[in-house]
């Protein structure tokens, strides 16, 4: 069994004690975890305060070059971090699966290589001449989840490292021995301190809350739960971080009596199931006009019950098991008070271990946890509307925003729905489509702050404004 080890200051550091990694798709133990310390996390955090001195001071290109040479050995390495992922995570191999996760990986490194935040001239006249610069933080800490971990590492550690601040990422108790052996490769191009990881179960050394309150972290990013989010928000107070909080969604689809529902079929099924739905902008509400109630359901019941789902090793596999017994037991939960009340399509009986087959369950209304809670899982509840305004006003009855979509062949009617939609990313004619160029965050309880493109970057850093 291979030994993973916290990396800090760019040496393998043991924790005293270790956690057990599960395979999802086979119950079985990967391998153990190092669960750190609070004296292992002020370790990581000195280490990367005393790197970010040097790092702070390295050249625009020579950070831009680093980021880039991240994106090389990312790729290089492509396929193994890709196994590793899909034993402890439980996505498959293939599919939008551990590969495409790792493409994704590699193509945000690179493009956020590219970025830069230049010095912005603000007045230049014969009252004086005033530059705004921006400034890197100092240490960041990161936190991710464990529905895309290596991919949100990335997101996480690349705009950080790319603005000269150094950082302390946690991963989720889950999947952290992907993200071990990303900063492993990534300290393989980067000095010593500028990346440092540690590991921990929540329920032994809650590391997060530790961060959260750390004293020589000047910025959490979170990407997670909105309850652990706001608990993040409010221990953070005390040292006035810096925070991006990218949180959950609750996105709903609509669907307009124009559409052909043959052709949507297949980009409604992946916009909900992607990752078996444990995706923050997954479709997780999906309303559709009276008119073509039937035929779309019809059409998404054709195209779903030939996925094929089963282990995440098995190349064939395209949908993987529910990544953890918690999660498996929400959905459970979500899907078992759905069956009561609407009509099961496909689906709604769980499989062996944490195996759940794609389910859709149609005639929900609003008042249905399967539509109100995020499910965070592979079950779609349909819900039929006949006036718009209606099904508008029920997409946004919410506390998130995170994502939305709108289904229509006529793309300005379907842009005047988007419009109206209260969250910060919304897609036409397809859902949760993201890219590296284009910010991304929630409105509501979804988080504040946006990752990715030049809006992204910009909140690695403090504004300084010189007068001259
Ligand atoms: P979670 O909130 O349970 O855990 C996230 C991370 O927080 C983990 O690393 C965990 O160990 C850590 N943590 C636990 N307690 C903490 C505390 N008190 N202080 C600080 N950190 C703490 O979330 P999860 O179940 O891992 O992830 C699923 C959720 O993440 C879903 O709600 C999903 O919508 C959301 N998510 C959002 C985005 C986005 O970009 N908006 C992306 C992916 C996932």
């Amino acid at each position: 069994m291979t030994e993973f080890a916290m990396i800090i200051g760019g040496t393998r550091v043991r924790a005293a004690s270790e956690f057990d990694v599960m395979n999802p798709s086979t119950g079985k133990l990967i391998a153990k975890a190092p669960n750190a310390s609070a004296q292992d996390l002020d370790r990581a955090v000195a280490a990367a305060t005393s790197a970010f001195e040097l790092w702070s001071k390295r050249t625009d290109a020579e950070r831009s070059k680093a980021c880039l040479d991240i994106a090389g050995k990312i790729g290089e390495h492509a396929e193994e971090l890709a196994q590793l992922l899909t034993q402890e995570q439980g996505k498959p191999l293939n599919g939008l699966g551990s590969r495409f996760e790792l493409g994704g990986a590699q193509a945000w490194a690179a493009y956020t290589a590219s970025l830069s935040l230049p010095v912005k001239t603000l007045q230049d006249n014969e009252q004086g001449r005033v530059d705004l610069h921006r400034k890197p933080l100092g240490v960041v800490g990161s936190i991710t989840p464990w529905n895309w971990p290596v991919m949100i590492a990335v997101w996480h550690i690349l705009p950080a490292v790319r603005t000269g601040n150094t950082v302390v990422i946690k991963p989720s108790p889950f999947t952290p021995l992907s993200t071990i052996r990303l900063v492993e490769i990534m300290n393989e191009v980067l000095p010593a301190g500028v990346v440092n990881v540690v590991t921990s179960d929540d329920r032994l050394t809650n590391i997060g809350a530790a961060m959260a309150a750390h004293q020589d972290i000047r910025k959490i990013v979170f990407t997670g739960s909105i309850n652990t989010g706001k608990k993040v928000m409010a221990t953070a107070a005390d040292t006035v971080k810096r925070l991006t909080l990218e949180l959950g969604g609750n996105d709903a689809g609509i669907v307009l009596p124009d559409v052909d529902p043959e052709a949507i079929a297949e980009g409604l099924f992946w916009g909900a199931f992607i990752n078996n739905g444990q995706t923050c902008a997954a479709m997780k509400r999906l309303y559709v006009h009276e008119s073509v109630y039937d035929r779309v359901c019809n059409a998404l019941v054709a195209f779903a019950r030939n996925i094929p789902v089963g282990d995440g090793q098995d190349e064939k596999s395209i949908l993987g098991p529910i990544a953890n017994q918690m999660q498996f037991d929400k959905v459970k939960r979500l899907v078992d008070a759905a069956t009561q009340k609407g009509r099961v399509l496909l689906g709604g009986q769980p499989g062996q271990g944490l195996f759940f087959p794609p389910t859709l369950i149609a005639d929900l209304t609003a008042t249905d946890p399967l539509v109100f809670e995020e499910q965070f899982g592979p079950a779609l509840p349909i819900i039929k509307y006949s006036n718009l305004e209606d099904a508008i006003a029920q997409a946004n009855d919410s506390p998130n925003g995170l994502g939305g979509s709108v289904w229509s062949k006529d793309i300005e009617k379907a842009k005047q729905v988007a419009n109206r939609l209260e969250c910060g990313s919304v897609w036409i004619n397809k859902h949760g489509a993201i890219q590296p160029n284009a910010p991304f965050g929630g409105v509501k309880s979804s988080g504040c702050g946006v990752e990715f493109g030049e809006e992204g970057l910009v909140e690695y850093t403090d504004i300084q404004v010189v007068f001259s």
